[in-house]
């Protein structure tokens, strides 16, 4: 395994080195806000202590770590990264590497849901504040205290979107796509911003891929999107999901169970943890949400929503299993399932990995048929879902390839072949034929490493000598054997042979 070394976080105190680390194998335990943080076998006097972790960092004076052999000869090569400038916290780059997987994704998902009649739409990231906390409630963790929300220079409170329903509602409103037809399918793709304790699975900028249809209160409705979501999740190569369902009421029954529940929990007030005491006055639901052992504990004899729901939500409920089983779907009911945001109603349903530790659910949504009357007066039925793409992107199967690779690379031996190659190569781009150029034209060597290292399936070798003969060498990356290839006509000849 290689490391990449990096400075330590600010703030923290790097101890001395102590060389007993040396030549002993290390663990690469997790990685905090960028940090490797790596784990000895055994105990350590000298420690540094991260706060977001409980595992120590050796590291050492010049805040550089670890001190592993290996770490310490790829130390020397890069001299220090340099400090600059980073990423906010919680905010990610993704990196050349690891697009393939996300345009993979999004390609897919386009497919997909365009294939069950879904049309992409595009909404700002800013919205007016009031979007949000009346449509997501104001007695939600995200409206409480999760938003990014400021003052812009003429007054507005504006918020960066935490996430894509209520916005999408909006645009449905605002531009009266109802008039056009009562029932739409709407699907969009990009960052939501909440501020939560950064976490493997749960960043401060994240993205999502939504889906939602507006107009349709059949239970069909339901089942349809939940099939097109597990068929998409399929289709990406997810594995070992689970679909966990519940109903959560309507205004008619939910008010009673949340009577029901106040009553229960604050019979158990005492177990309670401090934001727990606040829910327990605000809003009893998100009680269910929280992690902490003595909630769970309290949790456990709460009163389930199932005991609650009035005859036409069970209908609904019934429904919607009956569909879910007509396409062949198995799914687990979840009474303890009440999602985070105040506007579902009815339907609620996740789907979980059990690959991906505690922040384990890819995907969350439900039917929300109070939304548009919160955020506009309508009444308009609503269901829909959203993908976290992280989420999504790190249960891909490890052995797919997503990152494209070169069909071509042209080594060019001098400069009359590099002024070749450079004709080519343009050539080559505008065929659509992925090729890569040594600029500087190095050795042989050094070119054929940079082709292996680009994992180009092909090498184009232009030397002096051939271009006189009027020939290239053409050679197979993989299996390494090579074929001398005419220059005339070289784009078709190439194009049969490589592609
Ligand atoms: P929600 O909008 O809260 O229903 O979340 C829907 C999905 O978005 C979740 O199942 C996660 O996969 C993803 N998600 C929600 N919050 C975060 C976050 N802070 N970081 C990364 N992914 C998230």
């Amino acid at each position: 395994m290689t490391f990449s070394l990096s400075p330590l976080p600010a703030g923290r105190q790097a101890l001395p080195c102590d060389r007993r680390g040396e030549g002993r194998s290390l663990r690469l335990a997790t990685e905090v806000r960028g940090i490797s943080i790596l784990t000895f076998g055994s105990q350590w006097d000298k420690l540094v202590r991260s706060k977001s972790c409980s595992v120590g960092i050796y590291c050492r004076r010049d805040g550089y770590w670890p001190s592993t052999n290996r770490a310490l000869q790829f130390d020397k090569r890069r001299k220090g990264a340099p400090v600059g400038i980073k990423a906010v916290r919680g905010f990610n780059d993704v990196l050349p590497d690891e697009i393939g997987k996300w345009q993979y994704v999004e390609k897919t998902a386009r497919e997909v849901f365009e294939g069950f009649g879904f049309s992409e739409i595009r909404i700002p990231i800013l919205e007016p504040t009031e979007l949000f906390s009346r449509g997501i409630g104001e007695a939600t963790d995200i409206v409480e205290k999760e938003m990014y929300t400021f003052t812009d220079r003429s007054g507005n409170s504006l918020t960066l979107r935490p996430e894509a329903t209520a916005s999408m509602a909006r645009a449905y409103l605002e531009h009266q796509l109802y008039t056009f037809d009562p029932v739409a399918k709407l699907y969009c793709i990009g960052p939501m911003f909440r501020y939560e304790r950064p976490q493997k699975g749960r960043y401060r900028q994240f993205y999502q891929i939504d889906a939602e249809v507006f107009g349709v209160e059949n239970p069909m409705a339901d089942a349809e999107v939940i099939v097109m979501l597990i068929y998409f999740l399929k289709k990406v190569g997810l594995e070992k999901l689970e679909l966990q369902i519940n109903s959560l009421g309507d205004r008619v029954c939910r008010p009673r169970y949340r009577e029901e529940l106040k009553k229960f929990f604050t019979s158990k007030s005492f177990q309670l943890c401090e934001d727990c005491q606040r829910r327990l006055q605000t809003n009893p639901l998100r009680i269910f949400d929280c992690k902490v052992e003595t909630c769970q504990a309290a949790i456990a004899d709460a009163p389930k929503v199932s005991d609650f729901i009035c005859l036409e939500c069970q209908k609904h409920f019934d429904k919607v299993k009956e569909y879910l089983e007509m396409a062949g779907l198995t799914y687990i009911l979840n009474p303890r399932m009440v999602r985070g945001l105040d506007y579902y109603t009815r339907t609620a349903f996740e789907v979980v990995s059990y690959q991906l530790g505690s922040q384990n659910a890819v995907t969350g949504g439900g039917r929300y048929d109070n939304l548009f009357q919160e955020i506009g007066g309508l009444d308009i039925p609503g269901i829909g879902f959203a993908i976290g793409m992280e989420r999504l992107v790190s249960l891909l199967p490890k052995e797919k390839e997503f990152v494209l690779r070169p069909h071509l690379f042209v080594a060019a031996l001098g400069e009359g072949p590099l002024k070749e190659a450079y004709r080519i190569i343009n050539q080559l781009h505008l065929a659509e034929v992925r090729a890569e150029l040594d600029y500087e034209s190095k050795s042989l060597k050094s070119q054929m490493r940079r082709a292996d290292k680009l994992k180009a399936r092909y090498a184009l070798i232009l030397g002096e000598e051939e271009l006189k003969k009027g020939k290239a060498v053409l050679r197979n990356m993989e299996t390494k054997s090579q074929e001398e290839i005419p220059m005339a006509n070289l784009l078709e000849t190439l194009k049969s042979k490589i592609l």
